[in-house]
């Protein structure tokens, strides 16, 4: 039996409850029991974690790149080293699969290394603009950086803050309301490896802690992981208060586009691959729409029936686990409702749609990963980002490169895409005309450290992963030497 988990949050280096004395609990998905709990904070909270990292940050920022690389490495060490500690919470507060999950305290931990060796490359230029002076320019922090995230990745999210140290600046971290539980490992490691002050991490949900933190007028700089809902509302309060530099990294609904040239058994293993069903569906970049020829359509919708039954769902710590339950009850109900949406709308139901059998399901957000065949583009699961199990297939004529492309374009999202086909000039083609920002050719999912993962339209602004990323995190001065 595990422990409870009595959360803390991160103030000045200090470990403490909310000024509220307010609680949330956290249940776990499987089986709906709650496992622990974190302060509510509510803006005094947020208020004295930003005066604890204007507080820090003149120190912080006066060091040297190699005095903050070092620190940053010793965090990734920490972190690398407690990654048991946080998958055993992680796991019981997510639902996620342990063999998922464990990739995310290691992605974190790269990318804090990444940042950790990047830090000399923050170069300013010399202009030679006039031939009586001499013109530069410097990169500098802009401080306090307020970093919101999503209930998905929660441990890779508010770990992986190498960015905006390495650029000098102290930051205030809101973790999501759902599954916030890993946070409190990752404060204690913060406070043991790293100054106080310069990373502070407040638990609560958007109304008490989030709002305040996008309005506090010091905090210039508010990147946001999460909904696209919730990033406009980011950017009107944000624009209400002060002006300030938002990133926003948002919602996708991606399109594989297979042309007819690929192999069935290829295209159905990857498009399983991709919808992420390991998470439920749950991650942002996940493939829902597969773009079909119709000399493929059949072919390739067997085999993907056939692979999502035969996904094994179970205990989510258990390392041949294919997929656990849903995050929450809010993200059930939500899938829930789209699939009775997709049958409402006419999509032909060929896989799951209800919960798994077993008395082991009969508590907690379990579903069974769904496959809609015969999905038209003005369906509502081909429109809208469902987050959660749910894959729709669509069909388009042979040959009709133009339609395919219409359709994968035809909605506000664009985050990721994934052509399939052998044929240089399509794939290119197509590579240049798909409206996302993360493309992948024969390829689905994965993450390349230095490039660049962001969204077009409406899945965000801003990329991350990558040297432009710490490069958001400064603003450029520049200087004019008259001698
Ligand atoms: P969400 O937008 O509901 O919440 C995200 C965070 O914002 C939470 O911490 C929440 O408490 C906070 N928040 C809510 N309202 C707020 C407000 N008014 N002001 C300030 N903060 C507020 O998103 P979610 O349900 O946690 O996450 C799922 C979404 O995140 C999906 O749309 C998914 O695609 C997206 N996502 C995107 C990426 C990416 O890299 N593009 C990665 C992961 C998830």
């Amino acid at each position: 039996m595990s422990e409870f988990v009595d959360g803390r949050m991160l103030i000045g280096g200090e470990l403490v409850q909310s000024r509220t004395a307010n609680w949330l609990e956290s249940v776990n998905p499987a089986n709906e029991e709650v496992i622990g709990r974190v302060p509510a904070a509510g803006p005094e909270d947020v208020h004295a974690a930003v005066d604890a990292a204007l507080g820090a940050f003149d120190a912080w920022a006066g060091l040297s790149m190699a005095e903050r690389a070092q620190y940053l490495r010793g965090y990734a060490q920490r972190l690398r080293e407690e990654g048991k500690r946080i998958l055993d919470i992680e796991v019981r507060d997510t639902g996620n699969t342990i063999a998922k999950l464990r990739h995310d305290v290691a992605s974190a931990v790269r990318g804090i290394e990444y940042f950790a060796g990047l830090g000399t490359e923050l170069k300013g230029e010399t202009i030679p603009a006039s031939a009586d002076a001499l013109h530069y320019s410097v990169r500098q922090p802009y401080g306090v950086v307020g970093r919101i995230v999503p209930f998905n990745h929660p441990i890779l999210f508010a770990a992986k803050f190498g960015a905006p140290l390495m650029a000098g600046n102290c930051v205030v971290i809101k973790p999501s309301e759902q599954s916030p539980l890993s946070a409190t490992v990752l404060a204690e490691i913060v406070r043991e490896t790293l100054p106080p002050g310069v990373v502070n991490i407040v638990t609560g949900d958007g109304a008490g802690a989030g709002v305040p933190l996008v309005s506090h007028p010091l905090v210039k700089r508010i990147s946001f992981i999460g909904s696209v809902p919730t990033g406009m509302a980011i950017q009107r309060l944000a624009a209400d208060v002060a002006v300030k530099h938002v990133s926003l990294e948002l919602g996708g609904k991606n399109p594989m586009i297979v042309f007819a040239d690929a192999d069935p058994d290829v295209v159905a293993a990857n498009a399983v691959n991709g919808m992420n069903f390991g998470w439920m569906g749950q991650s942002c970049g996940s493939m829902s729409r597969i773009l079909l020829p119709d000399s493929l359509y059949d072919a390739v919708l067997d085999r993907i029936v056939a692979k999502a039954e035969a996904i094994v769902q179970g205990d989510p710590g258990k390392e041949e686990t294919g997929a656990g339950p849903m995050n929450s009850k809010a993200q059930y109900d939500k899938a829930l409702r789209y699939i009775q949406a997709g049958i409402e709308d006419g999509a032909r139901l060929v896989a799951g749609g209800g919960r798994p059998e077993g008395p082991e399901f009969a508590r907690g957000y379990w579903l069974r990963p769904t496959v809609f065949a015969d999905v038209t583009r003005d369906m509502r699961i081909f429109r809208e980002e469902i987050f959660g199990p749910v894959m729709s297939l669509v069909r388009y004529p042979d040959g009709d490169i133009d339609e395919v492309l219409r359709l994968a374009n035809d909605v506000e999202y664009g985050l990721t895409a994934s052509i399939w086909t052998n044929d240089l000039r399509l794939a290119m083609r197509a590579a240049r005309e798909v409206r996302a920002g993360y493309v992948w050719v024969n390829g689905v999912s994965r993450h390349f450290l230095g490039t660049g993962f962001g969204g077009f339209k409406n899945s965000g602004t801003g990329r991350e992963e990558c040297f432009d990323e710490m490069l958001s995190y400064t603003e450029t001065k520049t200087v004019h030497v008259h001698v």
